[in-house]
Parts: C-alpha cells; structure tokens; sequence
C-alpha cells in the first residue's frame, strides 16, 4: 500500500503479517490495472491498453490522492486547522460532486462562501500545484512500478489538468520517450486551441487553461464527443465487466485511435479510469438501461 500496508492483491496473504490500515489515508493509492484484451482483440489493434481502476479508492475517484497531497501540504504550511478551518472547493467532477451549477455559477458560490462562514480556506486544484505533486509522488510510481517500466504511451483526460501533468512529468522522468496524451471533449476543445462548449463528458473539459496544467509534458491531445464517451463507457460494462464513469469511456476512445496506428504495434498504451459507473446512474450514461429496468419493475 501506499503508506506501508501491503496490499491485499499483491500480497499472497501469508497471514504472517497485520494488513489493517491505520486510518482511511492509508488506503489512498494502489490502485489495480486492468489490461483490455477482449476490447483489443474484437478492435484487432496491435497495442496494448491498460486501464488503472481509479473506483477502488475509498471516496472511489482519481482525485483522492489531489485531495490528501492539497489537505497535507496546507496542513504542513499552517495554512489550515482541523476544527477550525472550513474548505471550500470549486469542483465539476470527483473532487466534490456539484454539478449542477456549472462554471462561472460555481466560482461565484465559492465567493459567496467565503464571505458568509469563518476561517474559509480554498484549495484550488486548478492552480495548486500540490494536486500534480500527488501524481508525481503516488500515481507515477504506481503505474511504473506495476508495469515493470513497460509503459509507452499514457493517456488522460485533463479536467484541472492534475493527473496528466503529475503522471506526465513522473513518466518522463523515469523515460523520456514515454509519449503522453491528454483527451478533452470535441465539444470544448480549448486545450487543442479551440472555444469552449458545453458537453457531457463530467470531470474534464472546465471550459479553460488551468494554470497547473504542464503543456511541457504533453505530446499530443486527442478529443472525444460526449456520445462517443457514453458508447464506450457502456463498451467498458458490458464487454469488460467495467461499470465506470463517462470520461472513463473518453479515454478509451483516444485509446483506440492511438492503439489502432501502425506505429504502435505491440506498444503498452496506459490510460486511467478515473471513477466508477454508480456515480452516473441519473446520467444519460445509463438513460437506456435506467429505461429498461423501470419497464422490469412493473
Ligand atoms: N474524470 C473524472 C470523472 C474526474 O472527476 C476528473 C477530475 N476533475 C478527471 C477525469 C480529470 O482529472 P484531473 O482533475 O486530474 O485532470
């Protein structure tokens, strides 16, 4: 584990040794990889894809390890105090779940926050540069380690733009001819240069350039409609036994075009699933099968 707790998948469980977490943070990190042959095989690409199953958390989402790195680094500079500091954080995908007022809506209630309670303290994933430190410190590693140094390619979506650029610098570090691939929504492709917009693909895609976002890492950037998201998405559940999010489903379709280049043949292409499906069952992710299971009830 992350902190010294072995984990329970890759410990043979000799019942030799005590594998109980102190406390919930010991649980953040180690997350398992997947490698998708069923997809690979039925799409003949020559490369391979492994997913990194960001569900298996213990708030179930990529952002766990943003969240514990931005708290701790606060904590170290005094910045906030347990009991008497209240966070409050602008979020459109896991590292809080408030969707519904979108962004200017979300900065103005962070505003308002800050004048009606005591003691507010924002982290600001967008421009906090401890939530890239937790990928460089933990996710990094992580799928380096559990790759064996294998990786070729690395493939994220970029909401705060933490993941990809943490992931990205660490990657690089290790080999600096690992390529690294950010996906946003065709709808909004600001990264690729283009206008915001509105999409459905939640938690990526904020509609700007956050200032932690590393574009020094990033080798190419790949959009993803919001339906071809969905599709894929589903593709996961039913063809992998996957249930995970929507921009789970982008990162595969970038995936599969990557994989599918000749220049990639037999190549290891690593990608995250950053949260689990259950999170989108009011979305229209699930519309259809929500559909089919309210007409089984009756
Ligand atoms: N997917 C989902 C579902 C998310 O909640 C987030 C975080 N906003 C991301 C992808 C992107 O992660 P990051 O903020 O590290 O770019």
């Amino acid at each position: 584990g992350r902190r010294g707790v072995p984990s329970l998948l890759a410990d043979g469980g000799t019942g030799q040794e005590e594998h109980i977490a102190s406390d919930v943070t010991q649980l953040i990190g180690w997350t398992p990889l997947i490698e998708l042959k069923r997809i690979a095989g039925k799409e003949g690409v020559g490369a391979r894809i492994v997913g990194k199953i960001e569900a298996y958390q213990p708030l179930c989402s990529v952002k766990d390890r943003s969240a514990l790195r931005m708290i701790e680094d606060a904590e170290e500079k005094g910045l906030i105090s347990p009991g008497v500091t209240t966070l409050v954080e602008p979020t459109s995908g896991n590292l809080g779940l408030d969707p519904t007022l979108g962004f200017p809506g979300i900065t103005d209630k962070v505003e308002q926050l800050k004048k009606e309670l005591p003691n507010v303290h924002v982290l600001d994933q967008f421009s906090n540069p401890a939530n890239p430190d937790a990928h460089i410190r933990w996710t990094g590693p992580e799928i380096w380690k559990d790759t064996a140094g294998k990786v070729d390619i690395f493939v994220a979506g970029s909401g705060s733009g933490g993941t990809v650029s943490g992931v990205g610098k660490y990657l690089k570090m290790q080999n600096p001819n690992v390529k690294i691939i950010c996906v946003e929504p065709a709808e909004s492709p600001v990264i690729s240069g283009g206008e915001p917009g509105k999409h459905k693909i939640q938690g990526i895609g904020p509609g700007f350039l956050p200032e932690i976002l590393d574009t020094s890492v990033i080798d190419e950037t790949v959009t993803v409609t919001t339906e071809d998201a969905m599709t894929n998405a589903r593709r996961l559940a039913m063809e992998e036994g996957l249930l995970v999010g929507i921009s789970s489903g982008a990162n595969l379709a970038a995936c599969l075009k990557v994989a599918a280049r000749e220049e990639n043949k037999g190549k290891m292409i690593v990608t995250m699933f950053p949260s689990g499906g259950e999170r989108y069952m009011n979305s229209d992710l699930f519309a259809t099968v929500r559909e089919e299971c309210i007409a089984m009830t009756f």
